[in-house]
């Protein structure tokens, strides 16, 4: 029978297989591919397994393709890299303008990330609420301005006191798989509780070990919505895949300069002060927004062992 893992615990998987959740091991030696992963199985993946004879438990034989996946290396072991998830429609970041602040360096790390892995992405606008005169208001035109004409849906909420969360996020999470994710603070607890009432559990786990002070380990946990989608959480996870992006390459992940690949006078050209660099030309126009290109600049500038 086919099912989709919804957590993994080291060497135990749930699985989610119709409407019931089944713990299945691998069975035996499982072939490990290139990409030299930390965990054979991630959260997402669709798996074909089999009911153990007079058990409760299950065997997965075989993972079915990934259509993507989110994927990191882990820090301390450069070479081995951990599937965050996979089978991701779409992500979805959530921002704050106070308590606390999310930088738009932050914001454009992630939306490279996610660039990457060609997941589209969503800003979700939290503490709404506490948002309100100028600043607040010029703020939130920064964001719209930035981000919609790249083509990133922008929303704004109030997690902890909107009644129509459901409603709001109905059209956007349905029949979708999406990962959830936001730096610690913005509310997302309080926006994933209030979509699913099951993932309390999990976020009250996860802080219940981080003030023990124990080293959480990363684990992305997928939680059904009634409405076909599901949410993938990614608790612990400030950063995906931006270690792995090589210098040439991160232009890609800026859709505003990805458009005009090839056009710069060299071909190797990093569009930082090169002549004849169409990115530089763009951005003396208007046409690429300062703020990204700052973004683009730290992030090129900054050692590979702290991407
Ligand atoms: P997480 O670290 O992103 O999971 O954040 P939490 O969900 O734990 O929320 C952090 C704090 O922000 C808590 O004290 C929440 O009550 C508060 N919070 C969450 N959403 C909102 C909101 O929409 N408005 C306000 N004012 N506070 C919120
Ligand atoms: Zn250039």
């Amino acid at each position: 029978m086919k099912g989709r893992v919804i957590k993994s615990t080291g060497s135990w998987y749930s699985v989610q297989v119709g409407e019931s959740v089944l713990s299945a091991r691998l069975k035996g030696k499982f072939k490990q591919d290139e990409l030299k992963l930390t965990n054979p199985i991630a959260v997402g993946d669709w798996v074909e397994l089999a009911k153990e004879p007079n058990q409760e438990t299950a065997v997965i034989s075989e993972i079915l393709p990934r259509e993507n996946y989110v994927i990191r290396k882990s820090t301390r072991k450069q070479h081995f890299s951990h599937i965050i998830a996979s089978n991701v429609d779409q992500a979805i970041l959530v921002i704050t303008m106070k308590s606390p602040r999310t930088s738009l360096g932050f914001i454009d790390r992630f939306l490279v990330s996610t660039e990457s892995f060609r997941i589209p992405a969503i800003l979700v606008v939290n503490k709404r609420d506490l948002m309100s005169g100028e600043k607040a208001e010029d703020w939130l035109l920064d964001i719209y301005e930035i981000y919609k004409p790249l083509g990133y849906q922008v929303m704004e909420v109030s997690a902890a006191s909107d009644l129509d969360l459901k409603e709001k996020f109905e059209p956007i999470l349905a029949n979708k798989s999406t990962l959830i994710s936001g730096h610690s603070g913005v509310g997302k607890s309080t926006l994933l509780n209030a979509l699913v009432p099951e993932a309390k559990q999990h976020t009250q786990e996860i802080s219940g070990f981080t003030a023990k002070g124990v080293h959480t380990t990363t684990f992305a946990e997928l939680f059904a919505l009634d409405n076909g989608g599901d949410l993938i959480d990614t608790p612990g996870i400030k950063e995906f895949g931006i270690l792995d992006i090589e210098d040439q390459e991160l232009s890609h992940y800026f859709p505003e300069m990805r458009a005009f690949l090839g056009k710069c006078k060299y071909n190797n050209c990093q569009h930082l002060n090169e002549p004849g660099c169409v990115v530089l030309e763009k951005l003396a126009e208007g046409y690429i927004h300062p703020y990204r290109y700052e973004s683009y600049v730290n992030i090129l500038n900054e050692e590979d062992d702290h991407r």
